[in-house]
């Protein structure tokens, strides 16, 4: 019995089992790569603006300490629990390993819904929940970062928090904050590139040029936007988008830059347009050449992976195709190319490797230097996992979790059990 439970824990567990079959890992070590090292439930305190006082639940997950500090998102998220939690501190650890970074996986997050409170209480939940976590994270223990939910200004306040209890900036303790305060160029951008990238070396292994294709991106939030905006700048033509208020479709493709406009003005896609409101339900099952859910996850499950249709499958969001539907995905006859989570998303947690580079050393690099630096990363990775589904004969999400798993074991086995 463990307290990971829930539909997301049981995703990240039944992947771990496809992937320790396929490396033939002894039943006795897989525990030991699997579950999370420590997790910290806290309760966060805050006043509203009316006067009452209300707890949120906050969490962090610490998967692994074998290969440095731990490193992942915080997620504000009405529904979130530590189950959740957890599967997204596993994937993390994957994903680090795969990069090549120096990390263990963690994730975090507070079960409230930041759309739904003020500035000034979003502001007292992301400081109070920092000040607890405060005997659990370092610049060299555990290093945060926006997810779902957070943003620049959240990791601002986070590292402001930390500060005022260390009595000097650190900017070293969080990454993703905004650049006037030690962040670094380039991240905000990170992940939406990082995808369109990934999705242009799929798309050239497919031979399909990319003035001329077309692609549906679920999620507008930072991730999904940029994705959009930088794939439309690479020449294809954005068919439908879709956030948590409104989704919109033409088969003429839309007008991306009105869209951003729109999103920077109101913070949603909500009130765009009348005309080109589509059924959400609908959108991932559109015919294009790219499809990047950049939302939650589990949205891909074994009824829409029959029904997609896309060439390649670019996963924006963590976990948003379950093992079933990639049971159905490895049947189909009509191969759907699958740029896996791991990988198709590592640009954020790149680049935020790079800012905490920049911070310990106070030594600030150039936009295109930290582009440039994600691109050849990311190129390196895909270059890996490619050789290898090649090379074994497996999908491409068997292929990338197997050496990201494959490298936490390697060191787990080479230090001995304590980390
Ligand atoms: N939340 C992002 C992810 O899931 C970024 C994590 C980070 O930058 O540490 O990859």
């Amino acid at each position: 019995m463990s307290i990971y439970t829930g539909p997301v824990f049981e995703m990240a567990r039944q992947q771990f089992q496809v992937i320790a079959d396929h490396l033939e890992i002894p039943e006795d070590e897989r525990d030991r790569i699997l579950y999370p090292k420590r997790a910290i439930a806290v309760s966060c305190p805050i006043h509203r603006d009316d006067g009452r006082t209300v707890v949120y639940q906050g969490y962090r997950v610490q998967h692994h300490l074998t290969l440095g500090p731990t490193k992942g998102g915080t997620r504000f998220s009405p529904t979130l629990d530590i189950g959740e939690v957890a599967a997204l501190a596993i994937w993390m650890s994957w994903k680090c390993a795969l990069a090549g970074l120096p990390y263990g996986g963690a994730k975090g997050g507070v079960a409230v819904d930041p759309y739904a409170v003020s500035k000034r209480e979003l502001e007292a939940v992301s400081r109070r929940y920092m000040q607890e976590m405060i005997p659990f994270v370092g610049p060299h223990i555990d290093v945060m970062a926006p997810d779902m939910g957070t943003n620049e200004q959240v990791m601002a306040w986070f590292m402001d928090t930390y500060s005022m209890y260390q009595g000097c900036t650190v900017t070293e303790i969080v990454t993703g904050k905004p650049v006037a305060s030690g962040g670094t160029e380039g991240r905000r951008e990170a992940t939406g590139r990082g995808i369109a990238y990934l999705a242009d070396r799929a798309m050239q292994r497919l031979g399909i040029a990319p003035g001329g294709a077309t692609a549906v991106v679920q999620g507008f939030g930072n991730v999904g936007s940029v994705a959009a905006a930088t794939l439309a700048e690479r020449g294809l033509k954005i068919l439908g988008v879709s956030d948590h208020t409104a989704c919109y479709f033409d088969a003429a493709g839309l007008p991306v830059d009105a869209l951003l406009a729109h999103v920077g003005k109101h913070g949603v896609l909500k009130g765009f347009s009348n005309q080109l409101a589509f059924d959400p339900a609908e959108l991932l099952a559109q015919k294009c050449d790219v499809l990047v859910p950049a939302a939650l996850e589990r949205v891909i499950d074994a009824r829409m992976a029959g029904r997609l249709q896309c060439r390649v499958l670019a996963e924006g969001a963590n976990g948003p195709t379950t093992p079933e539907a990639d049971e159905v995905l490895n049947q189909r006859r009509d191969e759907i190319f699958v740029i896996p989570d791991i990988l198709c998303n590592a640009g954020g947690v790149v680049v935020s490797y790079f800012e905490w580079v920049q911070d310990l050393q106070q030594f600030f690099w150039t936009e295109t230097e930290v582009t440039d630096k994600l691109y050849h990363v990311l190129d390196r990775a895909f270059g890996q996992v490619m050789t290898r589904a090649e090379k074994d004969k497996v999908p491409i999400r068997t292929a990338a979790m197997a050496i990201g798993v494959a490298k936490v074991r390697n060191a787990k086995n080479t230090r001995g059990l304590f980390p």
